[in-house]
This record gives structure tokens, C-alpha cells and sequence, in this order.
């Protein structure tokens, strides 16, 4: 099924579907704030996207001087060329140490890997231990977005799901009673675990080093309990020097959940004493990315989630109606260049508006790239039918202002006197999920036309 469909099932509950926006219009309105509080906001976003420029021009340096320098810190640097790969060197590294049981961290690239069926076929225990990543993990679903795994879901869901699987009390919602449960919960599940998985914000070239940035400290107890440490990584993390990391921590965070930093910032060095660590560097399409210079800038992505949260798509169709790893605005142009067919609908996911490109800490044309894809699928005849028909009928229309104006007339007059069901029906998307605005009185040109007149 393609967003549309998918979309239509999650706003059938028009109860959930304000509240999910509410939910997202909440936390946009804190990065707004955040942002303000920083006189020099916009300089910050003109640095980013320079670093990120420079860095995605001289990748493959940066890479081999992370490698060496990561090198000679005790750490074992792995590359991996696609999904399979990287899947493949996780399980031989744990296979190599009989791990069974393994805390993993936050990673939308071992989502995108689709790493925990492989290692849950193979007899590994995988626990997620970001609790938005936990919840959605118990009831067999995926993140729902970057950054909020579960943020499609209310307290009762959560209190419900709780109750089945760690035996909470029944229709116990409190958020801090439902909180300690899950911590108790993972605080097992971290000191019997054999190894923890990472996933890495930011790789520094000049160290060899690499940030992982949480709220919970659930990646430092992940990477420092057990005795070995996988951090899987996209190539694109890479950061030049020390320095450039500062520009981008003062960036994530506010843009993400509206805090100044996140609560914590780890920097991983090297193996605990006695241990191991390996970071596995993917590609899976970076590389292919990197050459198109139309989409490359997707690359900057810092996954903050900002563009996500604002955009007025997602927050009213929910983060699964994408059907890709990663939803909104980001996961569109990077879902539709991955696999242009498959995700043909995503580039349609959105408005156009262009808050995405307006709040995107790391200055990505978000809403171009939408735009530009949908160029493509067209040209590639890949687009609905349907959609098609009703596109070049609105292409037409436009073009003939005076029809268009009589239109609204007849409609403005004609719809208020039609029986409900000739409205509200399922040939009526918008009338299907809630009531037809009222019509206006005037038309806008007469509107228009009266306001010019009142004009000095
Ligand atoms: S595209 Fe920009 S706004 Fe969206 S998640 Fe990435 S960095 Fe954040």
C-alpha cells in the first residue's frame, strides 16, 4: 500500500489524528523557541551546511583518516557496502564471542539494515533500550520517527502493552509509575546483556572517535557494561575535526525536542579495559547518493527530526503511513532516490510548503527535493492513474481562470443544497474524514476586488 491508503487507515480515528498533531505541533513550537533563544541561529545553520559541504566533497579522506586514527585506539574498523554486510559482520562478531543476549541503542540504520530479525533468527536476544524504541519493540511494530519511536502512541497504550509484557498494573497510566517499570525492566536486561550496539551521531575524523547522543544514558550503559561494543555507523556522520562537533550539538537538540543539548553527549575512545570495540561504517546507497547532484544534500542530515515534526503531512497521517525506514519529509526524497517505485507516493507526502527546508538545522531544499522527485516519476510514468487524471484536469482548470471562477460559484451555491451523501462519501477524501468547510459567501475575487477598492 502506498501513503495514501496507509494514511486514510490512520486518520479513520479523528480523535488520534488531532491529538498526533497537537502531540508534534508542541514539540515544533519548543524547537521554535529554542532556536529564538540563540541570537546567532541562522550563522549556526550557514556553518553546518559549509562543514557538511566540505566534508561530503572530501569524504573518502576523512573516512581513511578516521579508520587510521580509530585504528590506532584499540578499535576495530569494519566496512560494509550494503545492509547484508554490515548484518552479516554484526552476527560473526557476536557469533566469534557467543553473545545471546545484546542491548542495543537507538539506530535507524540498524532499522534500515533490518538487523534484529537476522540476529533474532540466529538465537541472539535483542533488546532496544531507548524506551520509545522499547515500547514499539514489545508490540512488534517499527519507530514511527526518528526521534519519538513511539510517538504515535498514548499512555494507555503504553500502560496496556506494559501490562501484558512486564505485568504492570492494569489501567495504570501514570507516565512515572509506567517510567520506573520499563527502568527496572531494562536495568536487567543491561547487566545480563554479553555486548551492547551503538549507533553513532557523529564520527570525528581527526580522533578516530565517535558521539552518541541520548536522553536516556541507555548507549553508555549499552557500551559500558558488557565487554564489547559494536557502533554501527553511516558513512555520512563523519565530522572533520574536534571542533565542527560544537556547531552541531548546539544545532541537534534544539531542533529536535527544543532542549539546549541533549542530556547526554558520549564520546567513545576505545575498548572498556579487557573489552573490544568495532565500528562497522556503512554505505547501503550513500555512495550512489553522494554522486546525484540533485539529492546528495540528504547527506547532511543530522536526523534530528525537526522537518518531521513540522511537517503538516506527517503530523496528520502518523509516521507508519510512509511504509520506510525512516518517515517525513527526509525519509520521502531518501526513500523515493533509494527505490523510486517502490516509494513512489512519498515525494506526494507533502505539501510543498517548504517548512521542512525552513526549520532543517543542516539547510537541506527538503521540499525542492520532493519537488524534483515528483518531476521524475512522472517523466518515469510511474505515477497513479488516478492522481494523473486529476492533476492534468487541475493543470487545465488553472488555466482557464474564468471556468474556474464559475465553478466555485455553482459549487458555493449547489453543495450546501446537496443531500449529505452526495457529499460525504468515500469518492470525497476530505468529506470522508470530517466536515466540508463552510463555503464563503463571496467569491475570493470579489473579496478581492472589495478589499483593492477599500485600499487609499
Ligand atoms: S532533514 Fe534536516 S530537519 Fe530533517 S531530520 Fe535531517 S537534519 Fe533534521
Amino acid at each position: 500500500m502506498g501513503h495514501p491508503e496507509n494514511a486514510r487507515e490512520f486518520t479513520r480515528d479523528i480523535e488520534r489524528t488531532h491529538w498526533h498533531d497537537q502531540a508534534l505541533w508542541f514539540v515544533r513550537e519548543k524547537r521554535d523557541r529554542a532556536a529564538r533563544s540563540v541570537p546567532e541561529w541562522e550563522e549556526l545553520r550557514d556553518q553546518a551546511a559549509r562543514i557538511k559541504w566540505h566534508t561530503m566533497a572530501h569524504l573518502d579522506r576523512y573516512l581513511e583518516q578516521f579508520e587510521a586514527n580509530a585504528k590506532a585506539k584499540g578499535i576495530q574498523v569494519h566496512w560494509a557496502k550494503d545492509a547484508e554486510a554490515h548484518n552479516r559482520i554484526v552476527l560473526r562478531i557476536l557469533q566469534d564471542h557467543q553473545v545471546t543476549r545484546l542491548v542495543k541503542s537507538k539506530s535507524m540504520l540498524t532499522e534500515e539494515c533490518g538487523l534484529n530479525p537476522v540476529l533474532e533468527q540466529n538465537g541472539i536476544e535483542v533488546v532496544d533500550t531507548d524506551l520509545g524504541e522499547r515500547i514499539v519493540q514489545l508490540r512488534h511494530e517499527h519507530p514511527s520517527h526518528i526521534v519519538l519511536p513511539a510517538i504515535h502512541l498514548k499512555k494507555e497504550d503504553v500502560s496496556d502493552t506494559f501490562h501484558e509484557h512486564l505485568h504492570t498494573e492494569k489501567g495504570n497510566n501514570d507516565p512515572t509509575y509506567l517510567t520506573r517499570a520499563a527502568r527496572a525492566h531494562l536495568r536487567e536486561k543491561f547487566l545480563a546483556a554479553e555486548a551492547g550496539l551503538t549507533g553513532v551521531n557523529f564520527g570525528i575524523s581527526e580522533t578516530g572517535g565517535v558521539v552518541v547522543c541520548t536522553n536516556e544514558g541507555n548507549a553508555d550503559l549499552g557500551a559500558g557494561l558488557p565487554r564489547l561494543h559494536i557502533a554501527s555507523m553511516g558513512i555520512e556522520k563523519m565530522l572533520p575535526r574536534l571542533q565542527d562537533l560544537a556547531v552541531f550539538t548546539r544545532l541537534l537538540a534544539r531542533s529536535a525536542t527544543g532542549q539546549p543539548i541533549t542530556s547526554y553527549t558520549s564520546h567513545f575512545h576505545g575498548p572498556v579495559e579487557g573489552g573490544e570495540m568495532h565500528i562497522i561504517l556503512v554505505d547501503n546507497g550513500r555512495s550512489t547518493l553522494l554522486g546525484d547532484p540533485t539529492y546528495r544534500k540528504a547527506l547532511h542530515c543530522i536526523r534530528c527530526g525537526a522537518c518531521i515534526n513540522t511537517c503538516p503531512v506527517y503530523r496528520r497521517s502518523g509516521g507508519h503511513s510512509y511504509g520506510y525506514t525512516i518517515p517525513g519529509p527526509i525519509g520521502s526524497t531518501l526513500g523515493a532516490f533509494k527505490d523510486r517505485k517502490a516509494n513512489r507516493t512519498l515525494p506526494y507526502a507533502s505539501t510543498l510548503c517548504g517548512s521542512c527546508t525552513c526549520v532543517c538545522p543542516a539547510q537541506i531544499d527538503l521540499h525542492q527535493q520532493l519537488y524534483d522527485h515528483r518531476q521524475e516519476i512522472v517523466k518515469a510514468g510511474l505515477l497513479d492513474r488516478k492522481k494523473e487524471t486529476t492533476l492534468n484536469l487541475a493543470g487545465w482548470l488553472f488555466k482557464h481562470p474564468k471556468l474556474l471562477e464559475l465553478g466555485g460559484k455553482v459549487l458555493r451555491k449547489l453543495v450546501p443544497r446537496l443531500p449529505r451523501p452526495l457529499v460525504y462519501n468515500r469518492f470525497n477524501p476530505w468529506g470522508e474524514a470530517r466536515e466540508l468547510p463552510e463555503m464563503p459567501a463571496k467569491s475570493f475575487k470579489e473579496l478581492y476586488r472589495e478589499r483593492k477598492g477599500r485600499q487609499p
